[in-house]
């Protein structure tokens, strides 16, 4: 308990502006929890708007030498970060699971991830490539080249404290952007900790601030409303990037959505099974299921459909669920009680309308938010969670018989972040993957995030994407010059 005591002492809790950690203007505060233990972890300063003008103005200031340096000196910076994150991932994953509740596997699943978003956008902060081109009727030459695009505004959820961040923190540095990054209320310990080592890795003062809230809305839109300010980026629920989306129109802000899912898998009947159970335990249970990737429905041909069903539940039922801090713990606590009581309300609405309950079904008694690896069945096309995200370690399981059918019902959904499908027939599971109206699909695969690869949904799942190499664009203005000479 001291070791736990002394570890948390350590950790920043007031708001980081200009390369200091600074009380609150007004000195309000917020309590942060640890979702597995409901005890109280930390106070964490609260910002007003006066912090936010304060960030804006370091932002600003850092920004212009920062854009100055060459793509070279910006990469070292970014790449410093990532060893840096290297030597300390215990504690990071640690921290995560106090303030978040995840396990630890999934937590140092999580700041590995998250480190390599600095890794990434180091090497392709020397690869903003331009054109040069002729101009087909005048012969003028087109040159075409990208520039940072001013400061951004990062507002982020809790589910990955360190990964939603530093996936925006890093592009936009390779790209030569100032930041304020507003970190979740549930979970603002994480980013607060990383900040002495960005600037360990030579992160100017200034260029990279931290704001938590407990006034999101109102810090978030004021940033918003500031001419300085020419980004957006969001990661978090549909719900709120629709609000983000109207305010970013006042000053016509670059909006880069990362918003909610619902995502379908497709199991056909000459899907491997082995390869189709152990994806969809990691589609499912990777973070306990609370990801925008998680699978939310899953479609399984009736042919398999009770050997899929038996041997997910067994599989399902062996998780061991716990305090996330315990190493021999694979499921965590969710965050906490709201979160809880709408998977209860999924389970409990999907029961009461004929699904089966497979195994768990019930949350824990006791204290913490645990709720333990579900599997329901027959699940019915009018029950809540196949059309909500479910947040939750709850498989939903639907049969179907005919191939256009499972992808009308996949497709069915206003969402379109991530599907999954398995089959062994490569032919028929590429002539689905096109289909599918989703920005990512993961072919006999239950993981599709990775920073080399642009992550980011169609529909009202977002827009724009983050990662791979269209991550340091949206950070990036295009800029055209008709030449002659
Ligand atoms: P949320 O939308 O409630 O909150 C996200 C962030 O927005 C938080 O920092 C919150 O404080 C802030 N916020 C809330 N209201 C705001 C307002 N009016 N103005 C400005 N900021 C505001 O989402 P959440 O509950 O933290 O996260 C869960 C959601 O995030 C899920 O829907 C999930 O699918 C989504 N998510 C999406 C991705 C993705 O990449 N597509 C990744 C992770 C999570």
């Amino acid at each position: 308990m001291s070791q736990h005591n002394d570890f948390i002492n350590t950790i920043p809790t007031d708001l980081y502006i200009n390369g200091q950690f600074v009380p609150a203007s007004e000195n309000g505060r917020f309590g942060v929890f640890n979702p597995a233990t409901e005890e109280t972890l930390a106070s964490v300063a609260s910002a007003e708007i006066a912090d936010a003008d304060a960030a804006l103005d370091a932002a600003e200031k850092a920004m212009i030498e920062w854009a100055a340096r060459t793509p070279r000196e910006r990469s070292e910076v970014l790449r410093k970060a990532w060893e840096l994150i290297q030597e300390r991932l215990e504690e990071f994953a640690y921290l995560i699971t106090l303030e978040n509740g995840k396990g630890k596997t999934d937590a140092m699943g999580e700041i590995r991830y998250a480190a390599e978003f600095f890794r990434w956008f180091a090497e392709e902060a020397v690869r903003a490539d331009g054109l040069i081109t002729h101009a087909p009727a005048s012969g003028a030459r087109i040159i075409v080249q990208h520039k940072p695009a001013g400061l951004a505004v990062l507002v982020t959820p809790w589910n990955y404290p360190a990964a939603m961040g530093t996936r925006k923190i890093a592009p936009a540095l390779a790209a030569g952007c100032g930041v304020i990054i507003k970190p979740a209320a549930e979970t603002p310990l994480t980013m607060l900790a990383l900040m002495p080592l960005l600037e360990e890795a030579g992160v100017p003062a200034g260029l990279v601030n931290v704001l938590p809230t407990s006034k999101p809305a109102e810090v978030v839109d004021h940033m918003m409303h500031d001419p300085r300010v020419r980004v957006v980026s969001f990661t978090g629920s549909t719900a709120v990037g629709r609000k983000l989306l109207k305010s970013a129109a006042d000053q016509v802000l670059t909006p880069a959505m990362e918003l909610g899912g619902n995502a379908p898998v497709i199991v056909f009947e000459d899907a491997d099974m082995d390869t189709a159970i152990e994806g969809v335990m990691l589609a499912k249970m990777r973070n306990l299921g609370e990801a925008c990737t998680a699978a939310n429905r899953v479609y399984v041909h009736k042919d398999v459909a009770d050997e899929f069903t038996k041997r997910l539940t067994q599989t399902m039922s062996a998780l061991k669920i716990g305090n996330g801090a315990d190493p021999a713990v694979d499921v965590g606590a969710l965050v906490n009680l709201d979160t809880l009581e709408k998977v209860v309300g999924f389970v409990n609405d999907a029961v009461a309308k004929g699904a089966k309950v497979e195994c768990g079904g019930q949350r824990l008694p006791g204290k913490g938010f645990f709720f333990p690896p579900t599997v329901l069945s027959n699940v019915p096309e009018n029950a809540n969670c196949v059309h909500d995200e479910i947040f939750g370690p709850v498989v939903a399981i639907q049969t179907f018989e005919d191939q256009d059918d499972v992808i009308r019902r996949a497709n069915d959904t206003e969402y379109g972040l991530v599907a999954y499908v398995f089959s062994e027939n490569m032919k028929r599971a590429m002539q689905v993957c096109e289909r599918l109206d989703y920005g990512m699909v993961g072919l006999n695969r239950g993981l599709v995030s990775d920073p080399a690869a642009p992550f980011g949904g169609s529909k009202q799942s977002g827009l724009g994407r983050e990662g791979g190499h269209e991550g340091m664009l949206e950070f990036m203005e295009t800029q055209y010059i008709s030449a002659t000479w």
